[in-house]
């Protein structure tokens, strides 16, 4: 029977896990996490948001099997009779923008389709009649998913976790310090307390500590840390329900309880691993954004709010999923450049079938391998806003 290691026990490894136990003859699994209380992994601080509106063919298909994958998640991951409830919400995404962002979006608008995705092009007379608390008069076109959707994120990889664990999955709290090679094949994966475990294959699921993870086996990668803020903020007038908005200033709310979670991503911000939270940032950035969009917003204080690291991919923004090819046992599947959580089901089913049936058998997302960063040649996603 083989060993498969997975290094990084966040939504992706536990994803990963499942899928593998799930299989009829499945492989041994275990699932090194250094910290099973997630204190810094990204799954946790995610906004939850689970979409259809990508560039990249691929990205669209990963959605397309993973949103009602969590829509059926509480019946399909429950353990002996106990649910596992994730907080499905399909209140939809809408993506809104003035003139620089509209070829883009009829672009995607176009691929998407095609992918069988329900979607609306609204103009801004439609869009003002459906969203009456937007301000629309600089914006030109926008593309409504009825049927996105946003999930908790702590719930979905507890109940990935459980499932996996249940099937049979070893789950390791340790730190991974060493993977030994023969060749073009991973053998051991030792950890810092001194103790180690065979492996036939590793699964690099390490999120924004991949790159560590990547060193170890020998190779870089170009992932790396890039923090985010996630603030919870609430509005004293009632406004109309809104889907999950995204604007090309890289705005992006959605409701959640009595309020909204959010924020706005700065790409500029200096890489690493900084947690620490700038209390100003909510004032500064966000809010001028959000009471420019919602007038409703203009009295709005931010309540909490969270840092958080993307996995983020220098390369093209695009997740680094498969082999590579100098040491083939050695599989990817990190930089998801903030969307791991939505893909993380299709990305566990992808990964198992590298390993169980020798190659991608559902959705071929050769196009997001090892071999376009070896290459240099990058595979942008360009649905990001
Ligand atoms: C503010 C914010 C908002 C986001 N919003 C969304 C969203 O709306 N939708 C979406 O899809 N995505 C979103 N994302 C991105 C999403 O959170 C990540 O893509 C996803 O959670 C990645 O999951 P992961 O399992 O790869 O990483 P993680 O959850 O970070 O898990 C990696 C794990 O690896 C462990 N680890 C690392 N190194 C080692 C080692 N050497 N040994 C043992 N264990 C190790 C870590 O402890 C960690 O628990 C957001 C991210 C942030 C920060």
């Amino acid at each position: 029977m083989a060993d498969v290691v997975v290094v990084g026990g966040g939504a992706i490894g536990c994803a990963v896990a499942c899928f593998l136990r799930m299989r009829p003859s499945p492989p041994r699994v275990t699932v090194i996490e250094r910290d099973p209380s997630y204190a810094l992994a990204s799954t946790p601080r995610a906004s939850g948001g689970v979409r259809r509106q990508f560039s990249c063919p691929e990205n669209i298909q990963l959605s397309n099997f993973s949103i009602p994958f969590f829509a059926d998640f509480a019946e399909a991951m429950a353990v002996e009779g106990e649910r596992a409830d994730i907080n499905f919400r399909q209140g939809g995404y809408l993506f809104v923008v003035d003139g620089r962002g509209t070829r883009l979006l009829e672009e995607n608008a176009k691929v998407q389709r095609a992918h069988g995705v329900r979607l609306d092009l609204l103009d801004r007379a439609m869009l003002r009649d459906r969203f009456p608390s937007m301000v629309v008069d600089d914006l030109e076109l926008a593309v409504h998913t009825p049927e996105d959707a946003w999930v908790d994120p702590h719930s979905v990889q507890q109940g990935f976790r459980r499932k996996a664990r249940a099937l049979g999955a070893e789950f390791l709290a340790e730190e991974v310090t060493a993977i030994e090679r023969d060749g073009p094949l991973v053998r051991r994966v030792r950890f810092a307390s001194g103790g180690e475990v065979p492996a036939d294959w590793v699964v690099n699921a390490a999120g924004a500590w991949a790159d560590t993870v990547c060193a170890m086996a020998g190779m870089q990668s170009p992932i790396r840390p890039m923090r985010r803020f996630e603030h919870y903020f609430e509005c004293d007038t009632a406004i109309e329900p809104l889907p999950y908005v995204k604007d090309l200033d890289r705005l992006a709310f959605r409701p959640e309880g009595r309020g909204y979670t959010g924020g706005k991503p700065d790409s500029d911000e200096p890489r690493g691993f900084n947690f620490e939270v700038d209390h100003g940032y909510f004032e500064r950035v966000v809010w001028p954004a959000l009471a420019e969009r919602f007038p409703a917003f203009e009295r709005t204080k931010e309540k909490s709010v969270m840092a958080g690291l993307y996995d983020q991919n220098e390369l093209d923004g695009n997740a680094i999923i498969g082999p590579w090819a100098e040491c083939p046992t050695f599989l990817m599947a990190a930089g998801f450049s903030g969307h791991g959580l939505m893909h993380a089901p299709g990305v566990g089913r992808a990964i198992a079938e590298l390993i169980m049936d020798g190659g991608f058998r559902s959705i071929d997302l050769a196009r997001l391998g090892w071999d376009r960063v070896a290459r240099g040649e990058p595979y942008r996603e360009r649905g990001i806003l």
